[in-house]
């Protein structure tokens, strides 16, 4: 039985309204947030949750600054972690912070929700920039439709609201259960806050909404949040760096 590990990477940082990570929030301050991704070690798998954002070009997604020590290899580099040990990568959804940087595993199977899939292949959807999609598609899925057990002790809740084919992972530690929902749960407020609610950025808010109630009945013990210093243990700097510790 697999009991994983669970370390977060810190691999960039964007600056966005605040409401932007929390549905129906009034503060528009421009705010720093992190870039994350997990890397999760078992007895017997090494497992990438999603991969990071794009390299910076100046052009896409500014303001958005990656440091050449943020790159998800060097921070991988950094733990003594050969990204081709890596067996299994994990999407929780196609979005360019969360999955550019798949070309990097090249020994991993990588997996993603097939209507996330399909949605981002659809000529007809025009949210996704054409280069983009190029890159994404490029990697070679295995596709997951609906609740799945991806490897023993990873189990994939779909969690449509961010995007319609968003997925959530429960994955098994020591101290039990560990729930990472991706862009449905940026910020550990929307979590804490009575309601629970989604990040800013919907596809469809009654969506989120019943992905979130679903969650709640998973007796999860910790929540990881996708885009919030306090995933380093640390507060964010007005330069965008973490003075916080990797847990
Ligand atoms: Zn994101």
């Amino acid at each position: 039985m697999e009991i994983y590990k669970i370390t977060p990477l810190h691999v960039g940082t964007v600056f966005r309204k605040y409401s932007h990570m929390s549905y129906g929030s009034e503060n528009e301050a421009i705010t720093p947030f992190p870039l994350s991704v997990l890397y999760l070690e078992s007895e017997h798998h090494r497992v990438m949750i999603d991969t990071g954002g794009i390299e910076p070009d100046g052009e896409h997604w500014e303001p958005y600054i990656r440091k050449p020590e943020e790159r998800v290899d060097a921070k991988l580099k950094e733990i003594s972690v050969d990204p081709g040990s890596i067996d299994t990568v994990i999407l929780t959804h196609l979005h360019w912070d969360h999955a550019s940087n798949n070309a990097l595993f090249p020994n991993a199977v990588f997996y993603v929700q097939k209507k996330e899939y399909d949605f981002t292949a659809s000529e007809s959807n025009h949210r996704i920039k054409p280069f983009l999609r190029e890159l994404l598609l490029k990697t070679e899925y295995k596709l997951v439709d609906g609740n799945q057990t991806i490897i023993d002790g990873i189990e994939a809740v779909p969690t449509p609201g961010h995007t319609p084919g968003s997925q959530s992972l429960i994955i098994r530690t020591e101290k039990g259960k560990v729930l990472f929902a991706g862009d449905l749960i940026p910020l550990l407020s929307n979590w804490e806050q009575t309601p629970k609610t989604p990040g800013g950025v919907l596809d469809n808010l009654e969506d989120a909404r019943n992905s979130l109630e679903l969650l709640s009945h998973y007796g999860v013990v910790q929540v990881l949040p996708s885009h919030d210093f306090a995933l380093f243990g640390g507060y964010a700097q007005s330069d965008g760096t973490d003075q916080g510790i990797i847990p």
